[in-house]
């Protein structure tokens, strides 16, 4: 499956696509966020960093899903207030684009479906609430407020300046989920359902997997406000850690660990971590 290829207009270098149909690319010399508009690429915003992963997927793996055979293109991570999550874009053999969601060892599989029919609004899409779609009867089970975190690869459309979203998780009696999307209005609607990792036939997944999945990743950093060491567990899916020394709210993603949060009444607040337990 090779797609065109054009030139990046940061660096030069030749970005080959995977995917005709990508709208969006990060060049892998430069790191560049590149919209193709035409045979031409316009570069509107560059990758921090790389996304954080503990998954095993990366840009590159194939595998099968309902016996067709896909590419991962493309990754689309988001952070929520219990670590993050990626949407991995896959690309089927016939040209066609799904999507798979891997949550703290969760995976499912979900396609973008047009014209899903009337969505009440936002505010009005509480747990517990049922919508009739596709012809069956769906339950929100869940509303997660996310941030958008960064992208990677191809995308079927342009994302790379979004800031909190919230999604909505539906599920049917018969095990079909259906997630909206509600940055968009209205929202995106994506259906699917729960897999099994190792139906997947992944190949080519990251070497270094093993490891990601079974030893916990942790790494210290400085805190900004008053420069105790922190450690982070779980490093690349935490989002928000607290400094145990001066109670700031920390964003472990960011580059030098922006405070989100901090107290000045240090001296009125209950301790946020036992004593005795380590920070
Ligand atoms: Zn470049
Ligand atoms: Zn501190």
């Amino acid at each position: 499956m090779s797609g065109p290829s054009a030139q990046c207009p940061s660096c030069g270098a030749e970005v080959a696509f995977r995917w005709s149909g990508a709208v969006q690319t990060t060049c892998g010399y430069c790191d560049s966020i590149l919209v193709r508009h035409g045979t031409d690429l316009e570069r509107v915003g560059k990758v921090s960093e790389p996304p954080p992963t503990t998954s095993p997927i990366q840009l590159g793996t194939e595998g099968r899903y309902e016996g067709r055979r896909f590419t991962v293109v493309g990754r689309i991570v988001y952070g929520y207030e219990r670590g993050g999550w990626s949407e991995w874009h896959l690309v089927f053999y016939d040209g066609s684009s799904g999507w798979l969601s891997a949550a703290m060892l969760e995976y499912s599989v979900s396609f973008l479906v047009e014209d899903a029919g009337p969505i009440p609004y936002e505010a009005q899409i509480t747990r517990g609430l049922r919508l009739r779609l596709f012809g069956d009867t769906y339950e929100v089970t869940d509303t997660t407020p996310a941030r958008y975190l960064g992208t990677e690869g191809e995308l079927p459309w342009e994302y790379h300046d979004r800031g909190d979203m919230t999604f909505a998780d539906l599920k049917s009696a018969g095990g079909r989920v259906v997630t909206l999307d509600q940055s968009e209005d209205p929202p995106l609607v994506f259906a699917g359902e729960y897999v099994d990792f190792d139906e997947l036939s992944l190949e080519n997944l990251r070497e270094d997997a093993g490891e990601v999945l079974h030893h916990e990743q942790v790494r210290t950093l400085n805190c900004p406000r008053c420069g105790s060491s922190v450690e982070v567990r779980q490093a690349g899916m935490s989002v928000n850690v607290v400094c145990a020394s001066c109670a700031s709210v920390l964003d472990a993603t960011s580059p030098g660990a922006k405070v989100l949060q901090s107290f000045e009444k240090r001296a009125h607040l209950e301790p946020l971590i036992p004593l005795g337990a380590k920070g």
